[in-house]
C-alpha cells in the first residue's frame, strides 16, 4: 500500500464498543451517540452503528454522512454554533432526534424554518456550565469566554420562548465541557452543575425530559499499546453516582475521540534522514495534511519504527509540507531510522483523517483495515 495511509484496527473497535456497551447495558435511560466528528470512515461507522450507538453531528454534511452509513434519524442529535438553514431543513426532513441549539438566534430560525416545511422539531438548549476542563485551550468550550452554549443567566427566558412555540418542543439541556478530560474533577463539577441547575429551574416550573452531558473522555496518547481501552468504568460511574436523575429523564453521552482514537494509526514511510549540525531529523511522506493534531494543539503521538530493530537514538520527525509547523515530535526516540523505513504514529484514529486537507495539491490518505 502506497503511504502515507490510516491503518484501523476494527478489533480494538470492536472491543471498545464492547466496553461502552457493558458499563452502560443495565441503563435504558442511558444513549450514547457516537461523534461522527471524530472519525467518518465508514469502515469504522459500520461497527459503530452494529453496537447500536447513535449519532452526534455537527454539520448538515455529517447528517447526510451518518444517514448514508445507515444510522437511524431518530438516533441523530445536532450541535452547532453556526447552523444553515439548509443544514436546519435538511435535518427536520430526515426527523433527527434533537436539534441542540447554541443561540436565541438560532432557535427562531429554526422555528421560521418548521413553520415553512409544516414540521415540528425537539429542542435542547446548549448550555455553557463554566466548567474548565483544563485541556488544551483549543479543545476547551465549557467557560464563560467561548463562542458554544447559551449562559447561565440568559437561558430563562430562552427556554420560556422555546416552551411557548408551537413549532418547537423544548426537551431539555445539552452540555460539553472539551475534549481529552482525563481528570474525573470536570466531569464531577459539571453533575453538580447540572444539579444545582435543574433544582433551580424545577422551583420555577420547568421539567426535563432529557439531559445531554456531551463528550470529552480523553485516552493514552502516552502509552496506547498498554492502555488501548479507555476508562469507561469511571468516566459512566460519575454521573451514576453524581447526577440526579428524575423519575422517566433520559440521559445521553456523545463520545468521539473515546471511542476511535486508539484503534487507528497513521503509517507513512521515511524519505529521508538528514543530519543537522546539532539535529538529526527524520523526513517522513505524511504531514500534518493528514494529522494535523501536532500542528494546530501541540498535540503529541507516540512514534513507532516499524521496520528497525536498531540501537535508540534521537530524532525529530517531520513532515514533507511547507511549514515550520510540520512536525510530529521533538527527540523522540527511535531504533536507528534509515530511508525506507515505515513509521507508524500511534493513536491517530480520531481528529486525524477527518481533518486531513489537501494543502501543497496532497491527496487526501487512504485508509486499510488491519490488525496492529
Ligand atoms: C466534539 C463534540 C463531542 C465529542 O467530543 P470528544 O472529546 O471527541 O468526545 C461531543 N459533543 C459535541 C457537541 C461536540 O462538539
Amino acid at each position: 500500500m502506497l503511504t502515507p495511509y490510516y491503518q484501523y484496527d476494527l478489533g480494538i473497535l470492536e472491543d471498545t464498543l464492547k466496553a461502552i456497551n457493558r458499563c452502560t447495558a443495565d441503563r435504558k435511560d442511558w444513549h450514547v451517540h457516537y461523534a461522527i466528528k471524530a472519525n467518518a470512515n465508514p469502515m469504522l461507522l459500520k461497527l459503530i452503528r452494529k453496537h447500536g450507538l447513535g449519532i452526534d453531528c455537527v454539520s448538515g454534511g455529517e447528517i447526510r454522512v451518518a444517514l448514508e452509513n445507515g444510522f437511524d434519524a431518530s438516533t441523530i442529535v445536532f450541535a452547532g454554533v453556526g447552523k444553515a438553514e439548509w443544514e436546519i431543513d435538511l435535518s427536520l426532513e430526515a426527523g433527527i432526534a434533537c436539534f441542540n441549539v447554541e443561540s436565541e438566534a438560532e432557535l427562531d430560525v429554526i422555528s421560521e424554518r418548521c413553520a415553512l416545511l409544516n414540521k415540528r422539531a425537539n429542542i435542547a438548549l446548549r448550555v455553557n456550565p463554566d466548567v474548565d476542563a483544563h485541556t488544551h485551550a483549543g479543545i476547551t468550550t465549557g467557560t464563560a469566554e467561548n463562542k458554544f452554549g447559551i449562559e447561565i443567566p440568559m437561558l430563562m427566558p430562552i427556554i420560556q420562548k422555546a416552551k411557548a412555540d408551537p413549532h418547537l418542543s423544548f426537551v431539555g439541556l445539552h452540555f460539553h465541557i472539551g475534549s481529552q478530560i482525563l481528570d474525573t474533577e470536570p466531569f464531577i463539577q459539571l453533575c453538580k452543575k447540572v444539579n444545582h441547575l435543574q433544582d433551580q429551574l424545577e422551583a420555577q416550573g420547568i421539567t426535563l425530559k432529557s439531559i445531554n452531558v456531551g463528550g470529552g473522555l480523553g485516552v493514552d496518547y502516552d502509552n496506547p499499546e498498554e492502555n488501548p481501552i479507555p476508562d469507561f468504568e469511571s468516566y459512566f460511574n460519575i454521573f451514576r453516582t453524581c447526577l440526579k436523575l428524575r423519575e422517566g429523564q433520559q440521559l445521553h453521552f456523545e463520545l468521539g475521540r473515546s471511542v476511535v482514537a486508539q484503534c487507528g494509526r497513521l503509517i507513512t514511510k521515511v524519505l529521508y534522514v538528514k543530519q543537522g549540525t546539532v539535529k538529526k531529523f527524520v523526513i517522513v511522506d505524511a504531514g500534518f495534511t493528514e494529522l494535523i493534531r501536532p500542528a494546530f494543539y501541540g498535540a503529541h503521538h507516540k512514534i513507532v519504527n516499524m521496520t528497525s530493530k536498531g540501537v535508540l537514538r534521537r530524532y525529530d520527525v517531520v513532515g514533507p509540507i511547507c511549514e515550520s509547523s510540520d512536525v510530529f515530535g521533538k527527540d523522540e526516540l527511535l531504533n536507528e531510522t534509515s530511508r525506507g523505513d515505515i513509521i507508524a504514529i500511534l493513536t491517530a484514529g480520531a481528529y486525524g483523517e477527518t481533518m486531513a486537507s489537501c494543502y501543497n495539491c496532497r491527496s487526501l490518505p487512504r485508509s486499510i483495515s488491519g490488525k496492529f
